[in-house]
């Protein structure tokens, strides 16, 4: 049977729900399936290209070639537009494959002439860790506003600094925490915030890999920061605290290194961490840089478990929910939508950009991150729990939360 012609309708303009460049049409069918089948999303109605928020990539790594740039291909309301790279000859194929012009390839050096580029918008940052902050300053001052990767930067004091230069320029700063933008973990989120299962009580957290041996700047602390904990343990950090929306008030911590392994000369192996919540919320978080992967989470409440495993990766992610209505454990697991996390991640920064909001995701939340991860180095080090400024507020470090349709 042919598929019924396309309906357009005009959007109504008193409440734009998206950017205003998109706001004037969009298409929408007729449903094929009766209501009680499985519905299909509807088109995407992605904003035309020329409207879209021009994005610049500084670095051409891993997670650049790999996730980011194939990932604008899902995106709505964000393109490619310009590349920072040392490597001229790799940005010139990259630039090729992903139609950017000659004109919007910058070297480290000339990176602060973005300034003159009108179609970037955004400036995303991919770089070591150790080089977010002086690029999130720069590409602020030259007036852009910024996207950077986790972990937001080496130390509280370079977190302070980026969210002032961002204050100081008008300029939004978002860290690019891609969970949080991620059905699934929203999923878990809203199960914990609703208390389908009554309080929760317990939360264990898992995030290791065995890391490559060779001298990556992952084992080099002046480029690295630490080790495994700011890299993959933030994951067990941030989405804790995703989760429950409370900020932690002690931690506890204790590191261990294989002694004579070169990759952890410099930095960190193993960490274990206990945060204490406000609620009574006690979180068991461990990450790792020399086992096996695994990424995972369990939330234990009164009345049942929400389980993500696994749980911070970039595709393939598992949410299950065990409890018992009828006295019978029963354990369900909910679809997984299969949504790109970075295209989400990347379009909620270009909506913030054209609708004027403070991302979900902003700088302080990534400053909070910072906070508590030195907290964890000092108990570790002083073999003691820490405390921390008891906040009161739930999601106190976060903006605008992400539209459903994101
Ligand atoms: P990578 O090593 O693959 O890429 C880093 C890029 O920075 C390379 O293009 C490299 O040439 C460039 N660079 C510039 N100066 C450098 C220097 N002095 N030393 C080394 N490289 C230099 O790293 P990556 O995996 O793409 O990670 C980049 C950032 O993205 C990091 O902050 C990392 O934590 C973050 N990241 C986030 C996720 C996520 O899921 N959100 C995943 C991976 C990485």
């Amino acid at each position: 049977m042919p598929r019924p012609t396309p309906a357009v309708k005009a959007k109504p303009t008193a409440k734009p729900k998206k950017a205003p460049s998109s706001a004037s049409l969009e298409v929408a069918l007729p449903p094929l399936n009766a209501p009680t089948e499985p519905q299909s999303a509807g088109p995407p109605n992605p904003d035309a290209v020329d409207q879209r928020v021009g994005f610049a990539l500084v670095g051409l790594g891993t997670l650049t070639l790999e996730e980011l740039l194939p990932a604008f291909g899902q995106c709505k309301h964000a393109r490619p537009v310009a590349l920072v790279s040392g490597d001229p000859r790799k940005m010139s194929k990259v630039a090729r494959q992903y139609g950017i012009r000659a004109s919007g390839c910058y070297s480290y050096e000339t990176y602060d002439q973005l300034r003159d580029n009108p179609e970037v918008e955004v400036i995303y940052i991919v770089l070591p860790n150790s080089m977010h902050a002086e690029f999130t300053i720069r590409g602020a001052q030259a007036g852009k506003h910024i996207l950077c990767e986790k972990p937001m930067a080496n130390s509280v004091q370079e977190c302070e600094d980026m969210i002032a230069a961002c204050k100081k320029a008008g300029k939004k700063l978002m860290i690019a925490y891609r969970i949080q933008y991620e059905p699934l973990n929203r999923m878990a989120r809203q199960l914990v915030r609703d208390k389908t299962y009554g309080r929760v009580k317990m939360i264990d957290a898992m995030n290791c890999q065995n890391q490559a041996h060779d001298k990556q700047w992952r084992h080099q602390k002046k480029l690295a920061g630490g080790g495994s904990l700011p890299d993959v343990g933030l994951y067990c950090l941030n989405t804790t605290r995703f989760l429950l929306g409370e900020e932690p008030n002690e931690v506890f911590a204790s590191i261990y290194s294989t002694p004579g392994d070169a990759r952890f000369k410099e930095v960190e192996e193993n960490v274990s961490f206990m945060l204490r919540f406000p609620s009574g919320v006690i979180a068991n978080c461990a990450t790792g840089y020399g086992s096996f992967n695994a990424k995972r989470y369990a939330v234990y409440a009164e009345t049942g478990t929400i389980k993500m495993d696994p749980a911070f990766t970039y595709r393939g992610l598992q949410l299950e929910k065990e409890h018992a209505p009828d006295g019978q454990q029963v354990q369900e697991k909910p679809q997984n939508p299969h949504k790109d996390q970075f295209a989400l991640e990347i379009d909620h920064m270009a909506e913030c950009v054209r609708q004027n909001k403070t991302p979900y995701t902003p700088g302080e939340e990534g400053l909070q991150d910072q906070r508590i991860m030195e907290a964890i180095y000092q108990s570790a080090k002083e073999n003691k729990p820490v405390k921390l400024p008891v906040v009161k507020k739930l999601d106190a470090f976060r903006g605008t939360p992400p539209t459903e349709e994101d």
